[in-house]
C-alpha cells in the first residue's frame, strides 16, 4: 500500500510541502523538483555532458527569476503534473518519485 498526499501547501516563495497519508511530511524546493523533471526532454538534457567551461553561461530571463510552481494537478490517482513558472509543464511526477525527493520535515 502506498501513501498518498493528503495536503499540499506552499512553503515560502519557492517551496512545497506535501503531507502524506502515512503521517510523513516532506518539504521540496521548486528548483529540486524542476531539476528532477521526469519528462523525456529533461532526461535527455541531464544525460548530456555539461557545456565546456570556457563558454560563458547564458542566463535567460526565466532562469534569472525565482522559480515557482504555477500549477500542480493530479494525474489519475498516481501522479501530479507540475507546471513551473518558466512555462515547463510536461513533467509527470509519480507519487513514488515525490516520495524519493525532498526532505522529511520533523513533525
Ligand atoms: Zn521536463
Amino acid at each position: 500500500m502506498n501513501a498518498i498526499p493528503v495536503k499540499l501547501a506552499r512553503s515560502g516563495v519557492s517551496g512545497l510541502v506535501i503531507e502524506w497519508s502515512d503521517g510523513q511530511s516532506r518539504e521540496y524546493s521548486v528548483r529540486e523538483l524542476r531539476d528532477a523533471c521526469p519528462c523525456a526532454s529533461c532526461r535527455e538534457k541531464r544525460s548530456q555532458p555539461p557545456a565546456p567551461a570556457n563558454l560563458l553561461p547564458v542566463l535567460s530571463l526565466s532562469e534569472a527569476r525565482p522559480l515557482a510552481i504555477a500549477k500542480m494537478e493530479p494525474v489519475g490517482n498516481y501522479a501530479y503534473s507540475i507546471e513551473f513558472s518558466d512555462g515547463h509543464n510536461t513533467g509527470i511526477y509519480t507519487l513514488e518519485l515525490l516520495q524519493q525527493l525532498g526532505q522529511e520535515t520533523g513533525v
